[in-house]
């Protein structure tokens, strides 16, 4: 019946046998039930996005922070050291681009203390191609049915409406308008092999929806179709692009020399860039770190001493391991007692965190050399499992303790200096076996879920 919910609610996803084609497709997994969220945690992470918003808006305004946070990062991690070579040189060039417009996902943990009350814990910000907005807003019909299947009609009334796909299409078409040319389109940036299609198609749609035309490119058709006017305005295919939504450009490996002309040439002009690159670098591991440091915070958002408060009480432990002796001792510490950390380099898209043994024997070799700067340490967020069935095509049906992620999602649009709109948009809350450390449900690890506010 579950099953049946999820393919009916169009929450799919193309499969690895036919990456590029809809005519076969499955569901995304999911849990078989919704999990247990604290309603307090749940709201506390509600009412902090439009904080975050407002930090992650700050920073990317702020050349010395950006340039001095990443200034040791840049001199042995070769992709931020790129990205901000592009940021550099479209600053001295001189911004064309008036409206901004950002789409994030915080995500948390619940950190379950010695007392077992748990507290809520950012693992991170996603600035640049957060996903599931769109899929996610169809898991809750899917969970209400399964609850009623199984004689709990009350409780089925209890789980929230979400819409992130709506939230998001409203600020994809607020930016739009106030690019303000009715025959220019809005361009999604997508990947080669796009198998969540159905999750970017889920925005897209919301957009036809208020008559918004969308385009679907990839960064080689830009190389190929793109250009700029004398004003900078971004034509493709023919077609002036207002908003360029950035489904594609976080990791290393999709920038071949043609895709980083492309990139820059879309970071140079008048579209909004959703987000543009300043925002992208706003979003690093190493930014967050140094967000944690005592006073930073008070200097990225004067005047806002309690948004300052509430997006404090939400950090874990962040360490720099640039040289010097604050490194050298968190190195130290970590090597001696690897389960209290996680080491993170600066990427995004799972996989690439390292703990344990792992991170002992990482640390261990690189603790002497430059190299070590290219990472983050970061306190480890212990959960409390809870029981579940994770839901897989092909895979037996067995229950499993499972620790989830919440995330939300947030939306802004800034013209010039005066923000216009500022939302959270939504949540997301997916779910794991507890044996696997590090991964999302893209790459195969983690499941989509529902909370239930306890
Ligand atoms: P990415 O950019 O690759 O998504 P994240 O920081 O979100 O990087 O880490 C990936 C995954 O690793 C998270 O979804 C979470 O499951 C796990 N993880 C990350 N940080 C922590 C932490 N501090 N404690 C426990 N688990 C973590
Ligand atoms: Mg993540």
């Amino acid at each position: 019946v579950a099953v049946d919910a999820a393919l009916l609610a169009g929450v799919l996803m193309r499969t690895g046998e036919r990456p590029h084609a809809s005519d076969v497709v499955n569901y995304v997994p999911f849990t078989l039930l919704p999990s247990a969220v604290p309603r307090a945690l749940f709201e506390q992470a509600c009412t902090v996005q439009q904080d975050f918003n407002l930090l992650v808006d700050a920073v990317s305004q702020n050349k010395e922070f950006l340039e001095q946070t990443l200034a040791s990062t840049i001199k042995v991690d070769d992709f931020t050291a790129q990205l901000f070579r592009i940021y550099m040189q479209v600053l001295e060039e001189g911004l064309a681009q008036t409206v901004f417009l950002g789409i994030n996902r915080s995500d948390y943990m619940f950190d379950c203390g010695l007392d077992g009350t748990a507290a809520l814990r950012q693992i991170e910000i996603n600035t640049i191609a957060a996903s599931f907005g769109g899929l996610t807003s169809r898991t809750a019909d899917v969970h209400r049915l399964v609850l009623k299947v199984l004689g709990k009609t009350e409780e089925a009334s209890h789980l929230l409406p979400n819409n992130p796909a709506k939230g998001l299409a409203l600020g994809i078409a607020k930016a739009w308008e106030l690019y303000g040319s009715q025959r220019a389109v809005v361009m999604f940036l997508v990947e080669e092999v796009q198998r969540n299609i159905f999750d970017q198609r889920c925005v897209e749609n919301e957009l036809w929806n208020r008559n918004i035309r969308v385009l679907r490119k990839r960064f080689r058709d830009v190389f190929e179709q793109g250009s700029l006017d004398a004003s900078r305005r971004l034509y493709v295919d023919g077609q002036e692009v207002a908003v360029v939504y950035y489904r594609e450009g976080y990791v290393p490996q999709v920038y071949d020399q043609q895709n980083w002309a492309a990139r820059l040439l879309l970071e140079r002009s008048r579209a909004v860039k959703c987000p543009d690159i300043a925002t992208q670098l706003a979003g690093t591991k190493k930014v967050q770190q140094e967000l944690s440091r005592p006073g930073t915070l008070e200097k990225l958002l004067p005047g806002h001493p309690e948004a300052v408060a509430r997006i404090r009480a939400t950090f874990a432990g962040l360490y720099s391991l640039d040289e010097g002796e604050e490194g050298d001792r968190i190195a130290a510490t970590a090597i001696a007692d690897p389960d209290r950390f996680v080491l993170k380099p600066q990427r995004e898209g799972g996989g690439n965190n390292l703990y344990g043994e792992e991170l002992r024997e990482v640390l261990e070799k690189i603790k002497d050399s430059p190299e070590r700067t290219s990472y983050i340490l970061m306190d480890k967020i212990k959960p409390q499992p809870a029981l579940n069935y994770l839901l897989r095509a092909h895979s037996p049906l067995q229950v499993s303790e499972c620790i989830s992620e919440l995330g939300i999602f947030g939306v802004y649009v800034r013209q010039g200096q005066e923000l216009v709109l500022n939302q959270a948009a939504g949540h997301l809350l997916r779910t794991k076996a507890i044996e696997h450390a590090d991964g999302g449900v893209a790459a195969g690890v983690a499941v989509l879920d529902t909370p239930y506010l306890v």
